[in-house]
Protein backbone atom coordinates (compact mmCIF):
# COMPACT_ATOMS: atom_id res chain seq x y z
CA UNK A 1 0.00 0.00 0.00
CA UNK A 2 0.90 3.51 -0.93
CA UNK A 3 1.98 4.83 2.28
CA UNK A 4 0.45 8.38 3.28
CA UNK A 5 2.82 11.33 2.88
CA UNK A 6 2.54 13.86 5.39
CA UNK A 7 4.66 16.76 4.35
CA UNK A 8 5.87 19.36 6.99
CA UNK A 9 7.46 23.09 6.16
CA UNK A 10 9.84 24.58 8.28
CA UNK A 11 11.66 23.34 11.35
CA UNK A 12 11.14 27.00 13.90
CA UNK A 13 9.55 26.89 17.32
CA UNK A 14 6.28 25.17 15.18
CA UNK A 15 7.50 23.11 12.28
CA UNK A 16 10.16 21.44 15.14
CA UNK A 17 7.46 20.73 18.05
CA UNK A 18 5.18 19.19 15.00
CA UNK A 19 7.68 17.00 13.84
CA UNK A 20 8.82 15.75 17.47
CA UNK A 21 5.89 15.04 18.70
CA UNK A 22 5.25 12.97 15.27
CA UNK A 23 8.29 11.05 15.35
CA UNK A 24 6.89 9.97 19.03
CA UNK A 25 3.87 7.87 17.47
CA UNK A 26 3.63 4.53 16.14
CA UNK A 27 2.38 5.40 12.96
CA UNK A 28 4.52 2.63 11.43
CA UNK A 29 5.02 2.32 7.68
CA UNK A 30 2.05 3.10 6.43
CA UNK A 31 2.64 6.90 6.88
CA UNK A 32 5.59 8.53 5.68
CA UNK A 33 6.91 12.27 7.13
CA UNK A 34 9.31 14.68 5.50
CA UNK A 35 10.49 17.98 7.00
CA UNK A 36 11.82 20.48 4.70
CA UNK A 37 14.04 23.32 6.25
CA UNK A 38 16.10 25.66 4.30
CA UNK A 39 19.09 24.97 6.99
CA UNK A 40 20.50 21.65 8.60
CA UNK A 41 19.76 23.32 12.03
CA UNK A 42 16.70 24.46 14.03
CA UNK A 43 17.34 27.90 15.78
CA UNK A 44 16.48 29.83 18.50
CA UNK A 45 14.67 33.27 17.49
CA UNK A 46 13.92 34.18 21.14
CA UNK A 47 18.18 34.43 21.21
CA UNK A 48 18.67 36.01 17.88
CA UNK A 49 19.85 39.45 19.87
CA UNK A 50 21.89 37.90 21.95
CA UNK A 51 23.38 36.77 18.99
CA UNK A 52 23.78 40.13 17.38
CA UNK A 53 26.01 41.59 19.74
CA UNK A 54 28.39 38.51 19.80
CA UNK A 55 26.81 37.21 23.82
CA UNK A 56 25.80 33.93 21.74
CA UNK A 57 28.39 32.18 19.20
CA UNK A 58 25.67 30.61 16.49
CA UNK A 59 26.48 27.48 17.68
CA UNK A 60 24.62 28.46 21.07
CA UNK A 61 21.40 29.13 19.61
CA UNK A 62 21.34 26.51 17.21
CA UNK A 63 20.85 22.76 17.31
CA UNK A 64 21.77 20.28 14.51
CA UNK A 65 18.07 18.67 13.13
CA UNK A 66 20.08 15.72 11.82
CA UNK A 67 21.06 15.08 15.63
CA UNK A 68 17.56 16.20 16.83
CA UNK A 69 15.20 14.02 14.33
CA UNK A 70 15.14 9.97 14.18
CA UNK A 71 15.80 10.05 10.94
CA UNK A 72 14.30 6.31 10.64
CA UNK A 73 10.83 8.28 10.85
CA UNK A 74 11.31 11.32 9.33
CA UNK A 75 12.69 12.01 6.32
CA UNK A 76 14.55 15.05 6.75
CA UNK A 77 14.81 17.63 3.74
CA UNK A 78 17.61 20.66 3.29
CA UNK A 79 16.02 22.58 1.00
CA UNK A 80 14.30 25.56 0.31
CA UNK A 81 10.89 25.90 -0.57
CA UNK A 82 9.03 27.76 -3.23
CA UNK A 83 6.17 27.39 -3.63
CA UNK A 84 2.75 25.23 -2.95
CA UNK A 85 0.35 24.22 -5.02
CA UNK A 86 -2.66 23.12 -3.28
CA UNK A 87 -4.32 22.11 -6.63
CA UNK A 88 -1.72 19.16 -7.29
CA UNK A 89 -1.21 18.42 -3.20
CA UNK A 90 2.24 19.62 -4.76
CA UNK A 91 5.50 21.37 -2.69
CA UNK A 92 7.80 22.88 -5.10
CA UNK A 93 11.18 23.40 -3.64
CA UNK A 94 14.52 24.84 -5.58
CA UNK A 95 15.90 21.31 -6.06
CA UNK A 96 12.85 19.29 -6.26
CA UNK A 97 9.02 18.74 -5.88
CA UNK A 98 7.32 16.57 -3.42
CA UNK A 99 3.57 15.08 -2.90
CA UNK A 100 1.88 15.39 0.02
CA UNK A 101 -1.74 14.41 1.05
CA UNK A 102 -1.37 16.33 4.28
CA UNK A 103 0.27 19.49 5.15
CA UNK A 104 1.68 21.23 8.37
CA UNK A 105 2.87 24.71 7.31
CA UNK A 106 5.26 26.43 9.37
CA UNK A 107 7.67 28.88 7.74
CA UNK A 108 7.69 31.62 9.98
CA UNK A 109 7.76 35.16 9.19
CA UNK A 110 9.61 37.46 6.95
CA UNK A 111 10.51 41.15 7.73
CA UNK A 112 8.21 44.04 6.68
CA UNK A 113 9.74 46.77 5.68
CA UNK A 114 6.63 48.69 5.46
CA UNK A 115 7.39 50.23 1.31
CA UNK A 116 9.51 52.71 3.40
CA UNK A 117 12.43 54.08 0.68
CA UNK A 118 15.80 52.56 1.30
CA UNK A 119 15.19 49.96 4.30
CA UNK A 120 16.23 46.85 1.72
CA UNK A 121 19.20 48.03 0.31
CA UNK A 122 20.48 49.65 4.02
CA UNK A 123 18.85 48.61 7.15
CA UNK A 124 19.97 45.09 8.90
CA UNK A 125 17.76 42.69 10.71
CA UNK A 126 17.62 40.14 12.86
CA UNK A 127 14.73 37.76 12.29
CA UNK A 128 17.16 35.14 11.06
CA UNK A 129 20.25 33.47 13.01
CA UNK A 130 21.78 34.65 9.74
CA UNK A 131 20.79 37.97 9.45
CA UNK A 132 21.56 38.56 13.30
CA UNK A 133 25.19 36.92 12.59
CA UNK A 134 25.75 39.09 9.78
CA UNK A 135 25.00 42.22 12.20
CA UNK A 136 27.43 41.00 14.44
CA UNK A 137 29.91 41.43 11.90
CA UNK A 138 29.01 44.93 10.80
CA UNK A 139 28.73 46.19 14.35
CA UNK A 140 32.66 45.21 14.53
CA UNK A 141 33.28 46.34 11.03
CA UNK A 142 31.69 49.43 11.74
CA UNK A 143 33.75 49.89 15.88
CA UNK A 144 36.93 49.34 13.36
CA UNK A 145 36.07 51.41 10.49
CA UNK A 146 35.86 54.53 12.82
CA UNK A 147 38.14 53.92 15.18
CA UNK A 148 40.67 54.26 12.25
CA UNK A 149 39.23 57.98 11.72
CA UNK A 150 39.97 60.62 13.97
CA UNK A 151 36.64 60.30 15.90
CA UNK A 152 35.61 63.70 16.43
CA UNK A 153 32.22 63.10 15.42
CA UNK A 154 30.18 60.58 17.13
CA UNK A 155 29.04 56.97 15.65
CA UNK A 156 25.71 56.79 15.38
CA UNK A 157 24.13 53.51 15.83
CA UNK A 158 19.86 53.61 15.28
CA UNK A 159 17.74 50.84 16.06
CA UNK A 160 14.29 51.08 14.19
CA UNK A 161 11.60 50.17 16.26
CA UNK A 162 11.16 50.09 20.35
CA UNK A 163 8.89 46.69 20.81
CA UNK A 164 10.00 43.54 21.95
CA UNK A 165 12.64 43.04 19.78
CA UNK A 166 14.13 46.46 19.23
CA UNK A 167 14.34 46.53 23.40
CA UNK A 168 15.91 43.32 23.49
CA UNK A 169 18.38 43.97 21.24
CA UNK A 170 19.42 47.47 22.70
CA UNK A 171 19.69 46.04 26.54
CA UNK A 172 22.06 43.59 24.79
CA UNK A 173 24.12 46.28 23.08
CA UNK A 174 24.27 48.71 25.68
CA UNK A 175 26.43 45.82 27.93
CA UNK A 176 28.25 45.06 25.30
CA UNK A 177 29.29 48.37 23.33
CA UNK A 178 31.86 49.13 26.62
CA UNK A 179 33.07 45.95 25.88
CA UNK A 180 33.57 46.18 22.48
CA UNK A 181 34.38 49.99 22.32
CA UNK A 182 37.64 49.36 24.64
CA UNK A 183 38.45 45.80 22.04
CA UNK A 184 39.15 47.97 19.28
CA UNK A 185 40.04 51.54 21.52
CA UNK A 186 37.03 53.84 20.96
CA UNK A 187 35.89 55.93 23.85
CA UNK A 188 32.25 54.88 24.58
CA UNK A 189 31.11 58.00 25.08
CA UNK A 190 31.65 58.08 21.61
CA UNK A 191 28.88 55.90 20.39
CA UNK A 192 25.42 57.90 19.82
CA UNK A 193 22.63 54.66 20.46
CA UNK A 194 19.22 55.76 19.55
CA UNK A 195 15.66 54.28 19.20
CA UNK A 196 13.31 55.41 16.67
CA UNK A 197 9.44 53.96 17.85
CA UNK A 198 6.14 55.16 16.00
CA UNK A 199 4.18 55.11 18.79
CA UNK A 200 4.50 57.11 22.16
CA UNK A 201 5.84 54.61 23.94
CA UNK A 202 8.41 51.90 23.91
CA UNK A 203 6.74 48.66 23.75
CA UNK A 204 3.61 49.27 23.08
CA UNK A 205 2.12 45.50 23.43
CA UNK A 206 2.70 45.86 27.04
CA UNK A 207 1.19 48.06 29.84
CA UNK A 208 2.55 51.27 29.83
CA UNK A 209 4.17 51.23 33.88
CA UNK A 210 6.36 48.19 31.81
CA UNK A 211 7.00 50.18 28.69
CA UNK A 212 8.17 52.89 31.22
CA UNK A 213 10.54 51.25 33.46
CA UNK A 214 12.11 49.86 30.39
CA UNK A 215 12.97 53.52 29.05
CA UNK A 216 13.84 54.52 32.22
CA UNK A 217 16.55 51.79 32.37
CA UNK A 218 17.68 51.46 28.80
CA UNK A 219 18.30 56.05 29.41
CA UNK A 220 20.38 55.29 32.36
CA UNK A 221 22.23 53.52 29.89
CA UNK A 222 22.28 56.35 27.44
CA UNK A 223 19.80 55.40 24.84
CA UNK A 224 18.22 58.19 23.38
CA UNK A 225 14.91 57.83 23.00
CA UNK A 226 12.47 59.00 19.91
CA UNK A 227 8.86 58.28 20.45
CA UNK A 228 6.33 59.49 17.95
CA UNK A 229 8.61 59.27 15.12
CA UNK A 230 7.78 58.17 11.90
CA UNK A 231 11.11 57.13 9.67
CA UNK A 232 10.46 58.02 6.64
CA UNK A 233 13.13 56.94 4.10
CA UNK A 234 17.46 55.70 5.08
CA UNK A 235 19.90 56.18 3.14
CA UNK A 236 23.53 54.68 3.93
CA UNK A 237 24.50 57.24 6.13
CA UNK A 238 21.31 59.17 7.09
CA UNK A 239 17.84 58.76 8.39
CA UNK A 240 14.85 61.14 7.27
CA UNK A 241 12.73 60.90 10.08
CA UNK A 242 9.08 62.97 11.10
CA UNK A 243 8.28 64.17 14.55
CA UNK A 244 5.06 66.17 15.36
CA UNK A 245 4.89 67.08 11.72
CA UNK A 246 8.66 68.12 11.61
CA UNK A 247 11.20 66.10 9.10
CA UNK A 248 14.86 65.74 10.32
CA UNK A 249 17.53 64.24 8.83
CA UNK A 250 19.79 62.50 11.25
CA UNK A 251 22.97 60.69 10.65
CA UNK A 252 23.44 56.87 10.54
CA UNK A 253 26.54 54.60 10.29
CA UNK A 254 24.45 51.80 10.87
CA UNK A 255 20.84 51.31 10.82
CA UNK A 256 18.70 47.89 12.11
CA UNK A 257 15.12 47.14 11.92
CA UNK A 258 13.30 45.56 14.48
CA UNK A 259 9.52 46.94 14.03
CA UNK A 260 7.79 44.89 11.37
CA UNK A 261 7.05 41.74 10.54
CA UNK A 262 4.70 39.41 8.39
CA UNK A 263 4.11 36.21 7.58
CA UNK A 264 6.00 34.34 4.38
CA UNK A 265 5.96 35.20 1.19
CA UNK A 266 5.44 31.79 -0.15
CA UNK A 267 2.13 32.04 1.65
CA UNK A 268 1.11 35.08 -0.29
CA UNK A 269 2.07 33.35 -4.08
CA UNK A 270 0.05 30.14 -2.82
CA UNK A 271 -3.71 30.19 -3.87
CA UNK A 272 -4.76 29.74 0.10
CA UNK A 273 -6.52 32.74 1.20
CA UNK A 274 -3.82 34.73 3.07
CA UNK A 275 -3.35 38.09 3.66
CA UNK A 276 0.34 39.66 4.52
CA UNK A 277 1.97 35.72 4.09
CA UNK A 278 -0.52 34.84 6.93
CA UNK A 279 -3.39 32.51 6.52
CA UNK A 280 -6.69 32.54 8.76
CA UNK A 281 -7.08 29.52 10.25
CA UNK A 282 -10.12 27.68 11.36
CA UNK A 283 -10.82 26.78 15.01
CA UNK A 284 -8.61 23.23 14.17
CA UNK A 285 -5.79 25.17 12.74
CA UNK A 286 -6.67 23.98 8.76
CA UNK A 287 -7.36 26.34 5.96
CA UNK A 288 -10.52 26.96 5.39
CA UNK A 289 -11.41 24.21 2.69
CA UNK A 290 -8.14 22.61 2.73
CA UNK A 291 -8.96 19.73 6.00
CA UNK A 292 -6.01 18.45 4.92
CA UNK A 293 -3.55 20.99 5.65
CA UNK A 294 -2.82 23.15 8.81
CA UNK A 295 -1.10 25.95 9.38
CA UNK A 296 0.93 26.92 12.43
CA UNK A 297 3.51 29.08 14.15
CA UNK A 298 3.60 32.79 13.63
CA UNK A 299 2.09 32.47 9.56
CA UNK A 300 -1.57 30.71 11.18
CA UNK A 301 -3.68 33.80 11.99
CA UNK A 302 -6.06 32.98 14.96
CA UNK A 303 -8.01 35.50 16.89
CA UNK A 304 -9.31 35.44 20.69
CA UNK A 305 -12.70 35.85 21.59
CA UNK A 306 -13.04 39.84 20.83
CA UNK A 307 -11.43 38.75 17.31
CA UNK A 308 -8.29 40.18 18.03
CA UNK A 309 -5.20 38.66 16.35
CA UNK A 310 -3.03 36.82 18.60
CA UNK A 311 0.45 38.58 18.51
CA UNK A 312 2.63 36.10 16.95
CA UNK A 313 5.18 34.18 19.54
CA UNK A 314 7.00 31.34 20.23
CA UNK A 315 4.72 30.22 23.05
CA UNK A 316 1.66 30.29 20.65
CA UNK A 317 3.84 28.59 18.03
CA UNK A 318 4.57 25.69 19.94
CA UNK A 319 0.66 25.36 21.44
CA UNK A 320 -0.41 25.83 17.74
CA UNK A 321 1.83 23.04 16.61
CA UNK A 322 0.71 20.57 19.68
CA UNK A 323 -2.89 21.38 18.38
CA UNK A 324 -2.00 20.29 14.74
CA UNK A 325 -0.31 17.19 15.77
CA UNK A 326 -3.17 16.01 17.77
CA UNK A 327 -5.90 16.96 15.21
CA UNK A 328 -3.69 15.40 11.92
CA UNK A 329 -3.47 12.18 14.60
CA UNK A 330 -7.55 11.86 14.43
CA UNK A 331 -7.79 12.23 10.92
CA UNK A 332 -4.86 9.57 10.11
CA UNK A 333 -6.08 7.13 12.93
CA UNK A 334 -9.92 7.95 11.75
CA UNK A 335 -10.66 8.31 15.66
CA UNK A 336 -10.93 11.00 18.28
CA UNK A 337 -12.25 14.39 18.07
CA UNK A 338 -10.79 17.17 16.36
CA UNK A 339 -9.68 19.84 19.07
CA UNK A 340 -10.27 23.62 18.56
CA UNK A 341 -6.98 25.46 19.68
CA UNK A 342 -7.38 27.14 22.74
CA UNK A 343 -4.04 29.28 23.63
CA UNK A 344 -3.25 28.86 27.52
CA UNK A 345 -1.53 32.20 28.28
CA UNK A 346 1.81 31.18 30.02
CA UNK A 347 2.95 35.15 30.20
CA UNK A 348 5.59 37.18 28.62
CA UNK A 349 8.52 38.80 29.41
CA UNK A 350 11.11 41.02 27.43
CA UNK A 351 14.69 41.10 28.41
CA UNK A 352 16.47 44.44 29.00
CA UNK A 353 20.29 43.24 29.07
CA UNK A 354 21.16 40.09 31.32
CA UNK A 355 19.96 41.10 34.47
CA UNK A 356 16.85 43.10 33.71
CA UNK A 357 13.57 42.45 32.47
CA UNK A 358 9.74 43.06 32.09
CA UNK A 359 6.70 40.96 31.06
CA UNK A 360 3.61 39.78 32.77
CA UNK A 361 2.74 37.08 34.34
CA UNK A 362 0.40 34.01 33.07
CA UNK A 363 -2.27 35.46 35.93
CA UNK A 364 -1.57 38.91 34.59
CA UNK A 365 1.01 40.47 36.93
CA UNK A 366 3.27 42.86 36.22
CA UNK A 367 7.41 42.13 36.89
CA UNK A 368 10.45 43.62 36.62
CA UNK A 369 14.20 44.01 37.24
CA UNK A 370 16.00 41.00 38.27
CA UNK A 371 13.03 38.17 39.36
CA UNK A 372 11.76 39.08 35.81
CA UNK A 373 15.20 38.21 34.55
CA UNK A 374 15.44 35.24 36.17
CA UNK A 375 11.52 34.09 35.28
CA UNK A 376 13.14 34.67 31.60
CA UNK A 377 15.65 32.70 31.71
CA UNK A 378 13.74 29.74 32.85
CA UNK A 379 11.23 30.53 30.57
CA UNK A 380 13.68 29.78 28.16
CA UNK A 381 14.66 26.43 29.10
CA UNK A 382 10.71 25.61 29.38
CA UNK A 383 10.38 26.93 25.65
CA UNK A 384 13.11 23.97 25.00
CA UNK A 385 11.44 21.51 27.57
CA UNK A 386 8.62 22.03 24.96
CA UNK A 387 9.93 21.34 21.83
CA UNK A 388 11.57 18.15 22.38
CA UNK A 389 11.54 17.16 26.10
CA UNK A 390 14.16 17.10 27.88
CA UNK A 391 16.97 16.04 25.72
CA UNK A 392 16.37 19.40 24.14
CA UNK A 393 17.86 20.67 27.70
CA UNK A 394 20.42 18.14 28.04
CA UNK A 395 21.49 19.09 24.37
CA UNK A 396 21.87 22.85 24.82
CA UNK A 397 23.93 22.22 28.18
CA UNK A 398 26.34 20.30 26.40
CA UNK A 399 26.75 21.88 23.51
CA UNK A 400 30.42 21.67 22.17
CA UNK A 401 30.94 21.77 18.68
CA UNK A 402 29.30 24.07 15.55
CA UNK A 403 26.14 22.78 14.06
CA UNK A 404 25.60 25.46 11.71
CA UNK A 405 27.47 25.74 8.69
C1 LIG B 1 14.92 38.60 18.02
C2 LIG B 1 13.62 37.95 18.35
C3 LIG B 1 13.30 37.73 19.68
C4 LIG B 1 12.10 37.08 20.00
N1 LIG B 1 11.84 36.84 21.31
C5 LIG B 1 10.72 36.17 21.65
C6 LIG B 1 10.47 35.83 23.02
O1 LIG B 1 11.24 36.17 23.90
N2 LIG B 1 9.35 35.14 23.30
C7 LIG B 1 8.47 34.75 22.32
O2 LIG B 1 7.48 34.07 22.64
N3 LIG B 1 8.67 35.05 21.02
C8 LIG B 1 9.77 35.75 20.66
N4 LIG B 1 10.01 36.06 19.34
C9 LIG B 1 9.03 35.63 18.32
C10 LIG B 1 9.22 34.15 18.01
O3 LIG B 1 10.57 33.87 17.81
C11 LIG B 1 8.39 33.72 16.79
O4 LIG B 1 7.05 34.02 17.04
C12 LIG B 1 8.58 32.22 16.53
O5 LIG B 1 9.90 31.98 16.09
C13 LIG B 1 7.58 31.71 15.50
O6 LIG B 1 7.82 30.34 15.26
P1 LIG B 1 7.62 29.73 13.81
O7 LIG B 1 7.89 28.27 13.92
O8 LIG B 1 6.33 30.16 13.24
O9 LIG B 1 8.72 30.44 12.92
P2 LIG B 1 10.32 30.31 13.01
O10 LIG B 1 10.74 29.93 14.36
O11 LIG B 1 10.84 31.57 12.42
O12 LIG B 1 10.63 29.10 12.03
C14 LIG B 1 10.43 29.14 10.64
C15 LIG B 1 11.31 28.08 10.00
O13 LIG B 1 11.03 27.99 8.62
C16 LIG B 1 12.25 27.95 7.89
N5 LIG B 1 11.99 28.52 6.57
C17 LIG B 1 11.67 29.80 6.28
N6 LIG B 1 11.49 29.94 4.96
C18 LIG B 1 11.72 28.72 4.40
C19 LIG B 1 11.67 28.23 3.06
N7 LIG B 1 11.36 29.02 2.03
N8 LIG B 1 11.96 26.93 2.87
C20 LIG B 1 12.26 26.10 3.91
N9 LIG B 1 12.32 26.52 5.17
C21 LIG B 1 12.04 27.81 5.42
C22 LIG B 1 13.21 28.79 8.73
O14 LIG B 1 14.55 28.47 8.43
C23 LIG B 1 12.80 28.38 10.14
O15 LIG B 1 13.48 27.23 10.55
C24 LIG B 1 11.19 36.70 18.98
C25 LIG B 1 11.51 36.93 17.63
C26 LIG B 1 12.71 37.56 17.32
C27 LIG B 1 13.06 37.79 15.86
Amino acid sequence: MTPIKVIILGAGYAGLTASLQLQKQRLGDQVEITLINKNTYHYQTIWLHRNAVGVNSREASAFNLRKLLDLKRINFVNDCVTAIDSDQQMIKTTNGEYQYDYLIVGLGSEIDSFQIPGLKEHAYSITTLSQSSRLFEQILTTLNQYSQTNMNKPLHLVIGGGGFTGVELLGELTEQLPKLCRQVGIDEQKIKLMSIEYEPTVLPEFDLELGEYAMQQLEKRHVEFYLGTKIKSLSQTSIKIEQSGLVEDIPVDLFVWTAGVKGHHVIDQSDFPSELGRIEVGADLTVPGHPNVFVIGDVALIRDQEGTPYLPNADIAIQKARTAVHNLLVKLNQKGQLKPFVFKNRGTIASIGAQDAIGMTRKGKKIFGRSASILKKISDYVFLLQIGGLSLIWLQLNKKKSVNK
